[in-house]
């Protein structure tokens, strides 16, 4: 029997409703298997497939479901985020970051695909090689929630048959030979996407592979997880991570998580339990945010922030100026703006809470500080420097001194 067209509704929410069960408990895919093994849910939905009660959810609190923005842009929020939200997308931090907005679709002469130039730096899928001493490695390309000012936001999300979720074994390998045949890799940092999405049998065996590469010292993670979605951060996920680490034999490696969060309204109970759990679990911990207009640009916000990610053990690393991501340019801010922001900062927090304001070169050209500097050179080779509070102090120049 033909479905009637209310039926086959139903049926497309009930779809979209499987689809939005957890993809990232899939297998690590051998060479013959498909990212997503027959036994598994089926891959994560397109934002179209979003069911009614998503649609009524976005709608209840002010973004805008037209198919052309889902279709374009993946749609994904968790519950535990879902908590954090108070009001709406004309006046809270954090729905702003989520939930889908018409104005995403204006897009500015300036704006790029590829913001960053990650592609003029990929020497194999996955890799990404723009300093000399460390490689990005980008093992999935989905996420637990999809920021609305991502930089990689044409990259990431659910995207169908045509572009798997994750990289396949061949690819994987491929990756890790790179790594493995440029000795001057010190440093690999898992990003993506968000790479804690994948399984902890998944993770344990990139950790494995990783922790036997030699000159690879140090592993950081950059993920949002802890953030999105703590119940994920489970014992399981934190020792697949690991484990290699406190193995003797593998040769010590240090790890990092760098944690996204950009407000402290995104910090529940339940986000401080997983944090702590990573600490306990020897992890160092930083903290990467992104200066958003209306949404953390202030300095008590940031200070508030900060503040709350020290006593978490979290050190704030970096504060990123927006990308020239497409439809992101009612997030950003003049950087004259955001250098007055550091520069209160520097009056009120200690050093251990500042993070470093940081621009990512639009093309792909590495990344410059931003956060305003205190000195200025004077003729007499000494410095004029500013302090905190904007009064100028000579500092006298070196003399040589006969030994
Ligand atoms: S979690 Fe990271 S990669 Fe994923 S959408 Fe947000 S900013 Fe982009």
């Amino acid at each position: 029997m033909l479905k009637t067209p209310k039926l086959r509704f139903s049926a497309l929410i009930f779809k979209g409703f499987l689809f939005s069960l957890p993809y990232m408990y899939a297998p690590m895919p051998n060479n013959k298997q498909k990212p997503y093994a027959s036994n598994m849910l089926p891959p994560p939905p397109t934002s179209s497939h979003l069911s009614s009660l998503e649609l009524d959810y976005v709608k209840s609190k002010g973004g805008d479901t037209g198919s052309t923005l889902l279709k374009k842009y993946a749609y994904r929020i968790t519950q535990n985020i879902k908590r954090t939200i108070s009001g709406d997308v004309t006046n809270d931090p954090v729905a702003k970051q989520y939930l889908p907005q018409n104005c995403e679709l204006k897009i500015l002469p300036e704006e790029r695909l590829d913001p960053i130039g990650d592609e003029m730096h990929s020497p194999v899928k996955g890799i990404v090689h723009r300093y000399p001493d460390r490689v990005l490695f980008k093992p999935a390309n989905v996420c637990a929630v999809y920021c609305r000012y991502c930089f990689r936001r044409e990259q990431v999300g659910p995207k169908g048959e045509k572009a798997p979720d994750i990289l396949s074994a061949n690819e994987r390998t491929a990756a890790l030979d790179y790594i493995r045949a440029h000795p001057e890799i010190w440093e690999v940092i898992l990003t993506g996407g968000d790479p804690l999405v994948l399984s902890p049998r998944h993770l344990g065996e990139l950790m494995s592979a990783l922790h036997a590469i030699d000159h690879v010292k140090v592993i950081r993670i950059h993920t949002r997880l802890p953030i999105a979605d703590p119940a994920r951060v489970t014992p399981e996920l934190i020792s697949a991570i690991t484990t290699q680490t406190n193995r003797s034999d593998s040769g010590e490696k240090a790890l990092y998580i760098a944690l996204h969060i950009n407000h402290a309204q995104e910090l529940t109970a339940e986000n401080r339990a997983a944090i702590i759990a990573l600490h306990k679990a020897g992890i160092s911990l930083l903290s990467q945010s992104v200066l958003l207009k209306d949404i953390n640009n202030d300095a008590d916000i940031l200070t508030g922030l900060y503040r709350e990610l020290v006593a978490l053990h979290v050190k704030p690393y970096y504060l990123h100026h927006p990308d020239l991501a497409p439809g992101t340019g009612h997030f950003r801010l003049s950087i004259a703006e955001g250098q007055t922001i550091m520069q209160k900062l520097r009056g009120r927090l200690s050093g251990l809470c500042q993070p470093t304001y940081m621009l990512d070169i639009p093309g792909g050209f590495g990344k410059v500080p931003l956060t305003p500097c205190a000195l200025e050179p004077l003729a007499d080779g000494g410095y004029a420097v500013t302090d905190y509070q904007g009064h100028k102090h000579t500092y006298a120049p070196a003399v040589e001194r006969k030994s």
